[in-house]
């Protein structure tokens, strides 16, 4: 299940980043794995629902 997320996100990589707005510096190649990021790792922020960042 993991390798089978993994590939998807390789695939939508040469389109778009997502950064991390809380400061860590990590980015992401869905905007599903930022706020996944974001709940596990920033729990109590704001998770992002925009796919307007840079
Ligand atoms: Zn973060």
């Amino acid at each position: 299940m993991i390798a089978v997320v993994a590939l998807k996100g390789i695939a939508g990589a040469a389109t778009a980043t997502y950064t991390c707005p809380y400061g860590d510096g990590l980015t992401f190649t869905s905007l599903a794995k930022l706020q996944e990021h974001v709940q596990t790792e920033h729990p109590g922020e704001k998770v992002p629902v925009s796919l307007k960042w840079s």
